[in-house]
């Protein structure tokens, strides 16, 4: 089967749009026609080669939302016509973490940059009959794709696909960091550094918990004015000990319960560490270029102060759990997703896309099929 997709060839230079050759699913495997697939920052990393992967070419994209148009003969609890949303961790149901139902930590997760399937073999060819990766095992830049069950949560059809793909990434990334990794209780003070796809998930995560204050920081002023309609109580237009300064003001000198690192924790994590109360949490959920190798924070200041500085990846959580969840939290008007999409593209354009999310005129862009 042929299939449109936008393919990863070259570090630093724009997706190539061509069209590739897809092979039928394995027993194990779906067919699935994507419908929406949102243009997350996590790809161009790759693209620009500060998240390296294994090979080229590579589909990249792995927000995507899709419907099952064929399925292997071992496939169980999927038919063809179900809605589906992608997920960018495979959950193989068999390693230590997913047999305790903890599918964000599957031990295949190590693989997603890899390229082949989940079973180490590949679906997709290029015009030259070159093998071609799937980015998260999901390759969701293009028209089709195909995925190992492990990858495929179904979706209630009554939901937009193009909502349904939001919560195949940034929407869990952002509020579960905030409901399932900090536990952010009732009455908490949180700061969000960095209110692109995942802070602004972060301040409804927040919100959602019942926050009281919550302060959002960014360097770029329309991003704060998207935040207080997201439920943010404070804006703050600063960086470094400038941020730290404000935060402390707001807050009376204590700084705030938790504090999420949004974008570039090698910049922001220490003013983030800084801006948080004694005991507090400091939650990481954003990429690092590959070449970083540390980031200094004063061991002592660590120590006697007690907080603890964590990682979330997926909002540390199954996203079989959470994606079904935060449906119905936007079924019932809690959680905010229409108001995520800033823009939708074609395929051909992605490029277009990507330009825009760099100069900060996206909150998400999606890419319609
Ligand atoms: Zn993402
Ligand atoms: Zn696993």
């Amino acid at each position: 089967m042929q299939s449109a997709a936008a393919l990863f060839r070259e570090v630093g230079r724009p997706l190539s749009i061509e069209p590739i050759t897809l092979a039928p699913p394995k027993p194990t495997e779906v067919l699935v026609r994507i419908a929406a697939v949102g243009l997350c920052r996590t790809d161009f990393h790759v693209m620009q080669g500060e998240r390296r992967v294994a090979m080229r070419p590579m589909v990249l994209g792995h927000e995507a939302a899709g419907v099952v148009e064929a399925t292997g003969s071992a496939v169980g609890g999927i038919a063809v016509g179900d809605h589906v949303v992608l997920t960018f961790i495979p959950g193989c149901g068999t390693c230590h973490w997913c047999r305790q139902g903890l599918h964000h930590l599957c031990a295949e997760g190590a693989r997603i940059t890899q390229g082949p399937q989940l079973d180490g073999t590949y679906r997709r060819q290029d015009r030259s009959g070159a093998d071609v990766g799937a980015f998260c095992m999901i390759g969701g830049f293009a028209e089709r794709t195909v995925v190992d069950q492990a990858s495929v949560v179904v979706i209630d059809r009554e939901i937009p696909l193009d909502l349904a793909s939001l919560v195949a990434c940034g929407v869990p990334a952002g509020v579960g960091a905030a409901r399932h990794r900090a536990r952010v209780q009732p009455g908490d003070s949180v700061l969000v550094v960095g209110c692109g796809g995942d802070g602004m998930n972060v301040v409804q995560g927040a919100r959602l918990c019942g926050a009281t204050t919550i302060i959002a920081a960014d360097i770029v002023a329309a991003k704060l004015d998207w935040a207080r309609e997201f439920g943010a109580t404070h804006g703050v237009i600063a960086q470094g000990e400038k941020l730290t300064q404000a935060v402390l003001e707001i807050t009376g000198g204590l700084g705030v319960r938790h504090a999420f690192v949004c974008i570039d924790p090698p910049t922001t994590l220490l003013p983030a560490f800084r801006a948080t109360a004694k005991a507090g949490n400091v939650v990481v959920t954003a990429l690092t270029p590959d070449t970083v190798k540390e980031i200094a924070v004063p061991p002592l200041e660590l120590f006697v102060t007690q907080k603890a500085i964590m990682g979330a990846v997926y909002g540390f959580l199954s996203p079989r759990l959470q994606i079904p969840e935060l449906l119905s939290l936007h079924r019932t008007g809690a959680l905010k997703l229409r108001e995520l999409i800033t823009r939708t593209y074609r395929l051909e354009d992605i490029n277009r896309g990507y330009a825009d999310l760099q100069a900060g005129r996206n909150l998400r862009g999606v890419i319609v099929f």
